[in-house]
């Protein structure tokens, strides 16, 4: 249904470049235009011109956003979390409703696309996955959603999760996922065999949760790159959270990024509170791709989060202490560029041919935006503005 459709923005910094007019047509950016063609001008004001994000990890079956508020209830362990998430869904509105509130938000703030994680457990069935894939269909003008059927109770633990986790895959999900092989599951190659064996058989990638440290995290990380490279999965398998890789540092980190990179496994991280983050200057330095996602937002297990990626952004370079110009600029490139590599998705780097999805934000440069976490002004998306103020445009893209 593509329609003829041909924007100019006059005047705007492209990464906090000298300002200059960025030419879009049919939503690709393009060298220039002859001046026979009728033309949407839009006056970017000087303002900084950035990549649209991407949100490579988040759960919007389990947000409350758009809800009453959720007073949470005292937990001490990862199987009290577990438990108190499950036992509290039941009375939150359908998933589509507040899975579609989340989206919105983010859209509205200038994520393009997003990976997200939907429980899959005997106790739910398909509902979650059913749920945001509707949620993401009816926005799928406005944003790209890979949906991961994730086995948040655990796969071996609950009898029936792997027969749920591809038929998943017939009813809206795109992904496998995965949840601690050895800490949840207490058996490494029993969860490995079964999702790398559905990886196989059904062609898809996989995204594995990896909360366990130590030499057992290390391990699985391990054995997650052999398989990976036995299987020629290389490109097609990311390890999320992976906390043991923050344990690491000298040869060892050297040694598992130059592992991580060769076998092509991917790693997200999300920068949460107290949780450890990767040290994703020394994994991308060896070639791994390292992305960013904002886990949880506002539900059972957390009151925090909202889905903006330049926020996300801020959160990154504080928890890894970023100071320099570049090193701030550095998150950034990890939210959008990478992000844009884990989804299979063309980068925004504003030359000609790319798409023309981006955010204008009102901001010397990308180091102040990360660091004062200037919300977007205007999001454009595939060459039309969609939201202005972190709100999204009546009727759909203007
Ligand atoms: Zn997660």
């Amino acid at each position: 249904m593509e329609r003829y459709h041909h924007l100019r923005i006059e005047g705007v910094r492209p990464l906090g470049e000298t300002a200059r007019d960025l030419v879009i047509h049919n939503g690709r950016f393009v060298r220039d235009t002859t001046a026979d063609v009728i033309e949407e001008v839009l006056d970017g004001g000087g303002m900084l011109a950035l990549p649209a994000p991407v949100d490579a990890h988040i759960h919007p079956d389990k947000t409350t956003w758009g809800g009453p508020w959720l007073s949470r209830e005292p937990t001490e362990s990862l199987a009290g979390l577990i438990a108190y998430d499950a036992s509290v869904r039941a009375d939150m509105a359908p998933v589509a409703e507040r899975a579609g509130a989340l989206l919105d938000h983010a859209i509205a703030h200038g994520t393009r696309a997003m990976r997200a994680h939907a429980d899959v457990a005997p106790q739910y069935g398909l509902d979650n996955v059913r749920g945001l894939r509707a949620a993401a269909d009816a926005r799928a003008h406005l944003l790209d959603v890979q949906i991961v059927a994730f086995p948040q109770l655990g796969v071996l633990t609950a009898p029936g999760t792997d027969v749920l986790l591809e038929k998943a895959l017939d009813e809206g999900a795109d992904l496998v996922g995965g949840l601690d092989p050895v800490g949840v599951d207490g058996d490494r190659d029993g969860q490995l065999d079964l999702l790398f064996g559905l990886a196989e058989r059904r062609g898809v990638e996989l995204d594995i949760h990896l909360h366990d440290g130590g030499a057992s995290g290390l391990d699985q990380i391990t054995e997650i790159a052999r398989r990976t490279t036995a299987l020629g999965l290389a490109g097609r398998v990311t390890v999320s959270h992976a906390f043991a890789l923050a344990e690491l540092e000298g040869p060892e980190l050297t040694a598992m990024a130059d592992l991580l990179a060769g076998a092509g496994v991917a790693v997200t991280t999300c920068a949460l509170g107290a949780d450890p983050v990767v040290p994703h200057a020394a994994l991308t330095r060896a070639g791994a791709r390292v992305a960013v996602g904002s886990d949880g937002v506002c539900d059972p297990w957390s009151p925090f989060g909202n889905a903006e990626m330049l926020d996300r952004a801020h959160l990154l370079a504080y928890r890894t202490d970023a100071r320099t110009d570049d090193e701030l600029a550095a998150c950034y490139r990890l939210v959008a560029d990478q992000g844009a590599d884990l989804l299979g998705l063309d980068r925004v780097g504003f030359r000609p041919g790319e798409p023309a999805d981006l955010v204008l934000v009102d901001a010397p440069s990308v180091a102040e935006a990360i660091v004062r976490r200037t919300a977007p002004s205007v999001v454009v998306r595939a060459g039309r503005v969609i939201a202005r103020n972190g709100t999204l445009l009546p009727g759909g893209p203007a």
